[in-house]
């Protein structure tokens, strides 16, 4: 149960950060929302639940509007007790041909982002004695693909950042946890399937690219997150500190 408590969920206006926001919640958190797009669907969506929803537009690779974010929290809140940091962005390029403001936006976005958010937010977690930060990191958190080295190096990053802090707070109330998805069906990756389709053969397009690296062959859900990020919440998970949490159809165990 998440009554009273308040998560600022991180590009959430879109699959998986969405996923994430409607299960907390659902568990009766009060919500802060972040991301572009279609805001007002991702606010009336997560409003169903009853807690009180808010979005704040900050862009991720800013580090004074990152600060404005996590100041608003606290302020219609009185803090941040759950820190989701999941926005992210993709791009897909040998490294030699990799435009050198996506290494730089990726960078920011994916990985210096929850540097932020956490040294923000940490200090009144710290004071309250109780918080939980949960790095959406990813299969390439642990293990590379040809042509995303922004995208791996950022992950790898978040990875390490998650088990910096996890030990920085390991006597204390808050834990920090990433969770590593592997193939999740939202834009993200639907950009993927349609620019490595043949002929405009979507549905070959999106069977190859689960064959290549995801046995199970099917999508990890953002429904499926959102309820692991809950348990990561939950008392029961007060002694999971570090982990790099693997739900991926297989993708890691090979
Ligand atoms: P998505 O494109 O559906 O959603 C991304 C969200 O981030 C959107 O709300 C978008 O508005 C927001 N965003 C993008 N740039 C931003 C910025 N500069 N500032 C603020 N918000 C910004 O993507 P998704 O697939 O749901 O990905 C969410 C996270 O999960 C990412 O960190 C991604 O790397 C990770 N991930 C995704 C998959 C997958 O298969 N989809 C797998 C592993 C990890």
């Amino acid at each position: 149960n998440l009554q009273g408590k308040t998560a600022l969920v991180t590009g959430s206006t879109s699959g998986i950060g969405l996923g994430i926001a409607l299960k907390l919640a659902e568990a009766g958190a009060n919500l802060v929302l972040n991301g572009f797009g279609d805001v007002e669907a991702a606010v009336a969506a997560v409003t169903v639940h009853g807690g009180q929803v808010r979005h704040h537009p900050a862009d991720m690779s800013k580090p004074v509007e990152i600060e404005t974010l996590v100041r608003y929290a606290e302020e219609q809140f009185g803090g941040v007790d759950i820190l989701v940091n999941n926005a992210g962005i993709q791009h897909v390029a040998p490294v030699e041909e990799f435009p050198v403001e996506r290494w730089d936006s990726i960078i920011a976005i994916n990985l210096s982002s929850a540097f932020h958010t956490t040294r923000l937010a940490l200090p009144g977690m710290r004071a309250r004695n109780w918080g939980r930060i949960i790095n959406i990191a990813s299969a390439h958190g642990l293990a590379a693909s040809a042509g995303k080295s922004a995208y791996v190096a950022a992950k790898h990053g978040l990875v390490g950042l998650t088990k910096s802090v996890a030990l920085e707070t390991a006597t204390t109330g808050v834990t920090c946890n990433a969770i590593c998805p592997g193939w999740v069906l939202t834009p993200l990756v639907q950009k993927q399937i349609d620019a490595r389709a043949v002929d405009g053969d979507v549905a070959r397009s999106r069977h190859d690219l689960l064959a290549e690296k995801q046995p199970s062959l099917d999508f990890v859900t953002p429904e499926q997150l959102g309820a692991l990020a809950l348990f990561l919440c939950s008392e029961a998970a007060e002694q999971v500190r570090g982990a790099a949490w693997n739900m991926d159809g297989g993708w890691l165990a090979q």
